[in-house]
């Protein structure tokens, strides 16, 4: 278990300290900020999204390693889904850090499962869902910047 653990924290740092698809998204039609007060995280999200599927995603911002991490997980999870599939992801992956997941939802999460560590953290979910919070505004076309708070 212990290994695991290792692993997993190998995956949040790299992913922190390289995330995946961060840029502009030139041809997004979606675009949304999140701000997490408590931390200090920021980002802004780019989707795609054509016939109710995410067609691109990508992210720019700053913060803890935990959200960057987590928001690179969440472009590359996110990448060809339909928006109720996006919905569903976010509801397990909201559970995952919050009261904890079953193992029925596990090969639904994938590689997101690595952040079920923040749930120890109580400081730390709102890091890890800030990305999340951002991509269901986007979805629902939100015009007003996410806030944590
Ligand atoms: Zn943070």
């Amino acid at each position: 278990m212990s290994d695991l653990r290792e692993l997993y924290q190998e995956l949040i740092v790299d992913h922190g300290r390289h995330p995946r698809h961060f840029k502009k998204l030139p041809n997004a039609n979606c675009v949304q900020e999140g701000y997490n007060p408590l931390c200090g995280d920021r980002l802004t999200l780019y989707l795609s999204i054509e016939n109710d599927r995410v067609i691109d995603v990508s992210f720019e911002g700053a913060g803890c390693a935990v959200s960057i991490a987590s928001a690179s997980l969440m472009t590359e999870a996110l990448k060809n889904k339909t928006l109720s599939e996006v919905q569903l992801l976010f509801d397990a992956f909201h559970t995952l850090v919050t009261t904890g997941t079953d193992a029925s939802q596990e090969t639904l999460l994938g590689k997101l499962s690595v952040l079920a560590g923040v749930r120890e953290f109580p400081m730390r979910v709102k890091c890890a869902t800030l990305a999340w919070h951002t991509a269901i505004a986007a979805i629902r076309h939100d015009t007003h910047p996410v806030s944590t708070e």
